[in-house]
């Protein structure tokens, strides 16, 4: 169809680092097309990762609440139940409304949407196999590669998302399990377990490392959630490796053993969650057609400015380097298409946030105490508990604290940490800071070095900033006073 017109840009995969890229692209007045072989624009964030999993966190939140925290608030409720099956149609519908508004959003900026499965057939030519049948071929001056990412298959288990399933079977299991096994500890095996727990499964999390969430979260606060978790009914194996699983029989056998070696033990579930991470995804793209490798993780090889060895082709999001996230796609997305039409973009890898979305949620950004210490740097915690604030008091969720890490020396905030209520839309503040380059306090009369104490001035105040009352974002106002001088309500 496509065969007779060069493209500007041409975009293989419509997730979400494809997706901005077009209609960014569109926007700027360029002949864009993108090819998606799901047959549903979004990527694994909108169709299987993301979306669904947050409306089922939110829902199972919703049901758990009502089980174990109404008595308390005088509202008595009898004969509550899960309907699963409508819980996964609230998801769908979710997921269906905005993936169908992509398509509409496409059509607005003038991206041709290809449906089909995009290969290299040369180093302007992608032919694609069309999913309603069919091949066509199409030309571009530009290539974006978007490809995305796989779940990272487990060895000596096979995935059929049933018994033994990654975060897309997770999000759609037809009961509940009685019991399940997770294999990692970092967000989708927290999230996912969450859910589960929550709808009555027995879940017991396997994760290699001593601390749960991945190496990105701050010790402290890794300890804290792990806590309140176990609370929840969550079971927890740290230092703990997978050795082997058996999926023969009815349910599924884990062999688990001390991390160093040692002790051993068999775990039964009957469904068995695979979250040891993600791989980048380039199967069948036809690489090698054109010469382009990856790296020994699987990642597709750029400079600062996406482009790969081949300066007309690019590759932003989860296929190349940095943290797997769909707020990093589109900052990638958008940073491509200007590099592609102006000559210029921005994205901070300094500044940007991690949220996990159980409850309470965690939050992040900038760095931890753990890679502060290994790097040596000097640097003041300043932590403000949700316990001593109003509005958490008030709503009687007042688990979690916020912790504030600055440098020692000129105040700027090096990184934030948050576990509590609604943690994932107050790291939004901390991040714009640090964006800024702001410090706790922003006065260093402190300090007697003039550079830094310039430094310093220039930047604005936390501390200092009014913040309205009551609202949980005092926590986080006080934690930021607390790394240099007392909080006022604890
Ligand atoms: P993808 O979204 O994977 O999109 C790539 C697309 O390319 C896919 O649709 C694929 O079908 C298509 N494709 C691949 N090869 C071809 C080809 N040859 N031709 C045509 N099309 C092709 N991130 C967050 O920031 N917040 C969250 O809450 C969050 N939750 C998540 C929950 C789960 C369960 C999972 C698995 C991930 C979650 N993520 C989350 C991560 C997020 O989904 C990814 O970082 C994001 O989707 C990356 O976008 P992408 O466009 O690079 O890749
Ligand atoms: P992850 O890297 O976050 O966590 C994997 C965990 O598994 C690690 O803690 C690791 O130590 C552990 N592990 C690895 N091998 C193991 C073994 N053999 N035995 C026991 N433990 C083992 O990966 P994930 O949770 O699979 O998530 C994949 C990606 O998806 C991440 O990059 C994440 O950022 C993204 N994601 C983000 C969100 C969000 O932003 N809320 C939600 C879901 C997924």
């Amino acid at each position: 169809a496509s065969d007779s017109e060069e493209k500007d840009l041409v975009i293989i995969g419509g997730g979400v680092a494809g997706y901005v890229a077009a209609i960014k692209a569109g926007q700027a007045g360029l002949k864009v097309a993108c090819i998606e072989k799901r047959g549903s624009l979004g990527g694994t964030c909108l169709n299987v990762g993301c979306i669904p999993s947050k409306s089922l966190l939110n829902n199972s939140h919703l049901y758990h609440q009502i089980l174990h925290d109404t008595k308390q608030r005088g509202i008595e409720v009898e004969g509550v139940s899960v309907n699963l099956k409508q819980m996964m149609k609230a998801k769908e519908t979710s997921v269906s409304g905005l993936t169908k508004g992509i398509e509409f959003l496409f059509k607005k900026n003038n991206v041709e949407y290809i449906k089909g499965t995009g290969a290299f057939q040369d180093e302007h030519t992608v032919a694609v196999n069309l999913i309603d049948g069919g091949e066509t071929t199409v030309r571009a001056k530009n290539i974006f590669i978007s490809t995305g990412s796989e779940a990272t298959p487990f060895p000596g288990l096979t995935i059929d998302e049933k018994k033994v399933i990654t975060s897309t079977g997770a999000i759609a299991l037809q009961e509940v399990p009685k019991k399940m096994v997770v294999i990692g500890g970092g967000i989708i095996g927290l999230e996912m377990g969450s859910v589960w727990s929550r709808l009555g499964a027995e879940v017991t999390v396997v994760e290699f490392l001593g601390q749960i969430g991945g190496p990105g979260m701050d010790a402290e606060i890794a300890k804290m959630t792990q806590k309140m978790l176990t609370k929840q009914g969550m079971k927890f194996k740290l230092n703990t490796k997978v050795t082997a699983g058996d999926d023969s029989g009815e349910g599924v056998k884990v062999n688990v053993e001390a991390a160093k070696g040692g002790k051993e033990e068999v775990l039964d579930a009957d469904v068995v969650l695979v979250a040891i991470g993600r791989r980048p995804y380039t199967a069948g793209l036809g690489l090698d057609n054109i010469g382009l490798e990856t790296d020994e993780r699987g990642r597709i090889v750029i400079d600062q400015e996406y482009r790969t060895k081949i300066p007309h082709i690019r590759a932003i999001g989860d296929v190349t380097f940095g943290p797997m996230l769909a707020h990093k796609a589109e900052e990638e997305a958008v940073a491509a298409v200007e590099y592609l039409t102006k000559g210029y973009g921005h994205v901070n890898y300094g500044a940007i946030p991690s949220v996990m979305y159980t409850h309470p949620e965690v939050a992040w950004v900038g760095q931890n105490e753990q890679e502060l210490k290994a790097a040596g740097v000097k640097y003041k915690v300043g932590t403000f508990p949700f316990s001593a604030n109003s509005r958490a008091k008030t709503n009687l969720d007042t688990e979690g604290i916020v912790k504030f890490i600055s440098d020692a020396n000129t105040d700027r905030i090096l990184g934030i940490h948050i576990v509590g209520p609604n943690a994932g839309e107050m790291i939004a503040e901390g991040t714009l800071a640090l964006e800024y380059g702001a410090s706790s306090e922003g006065k260093a009369d402190h300090s007697s070095n003039r550079l830094e104490k310039r430094e310093a001035d220039r930047a604005a105040d936390v501390a200092r900033t009014s913040h309205a009352h009551p609202t949980l974002s005092e926590a986080f106002k006080e934690a930021a006073m607390a790394t240099y001088d007392k909080a006022i309500h604890y």
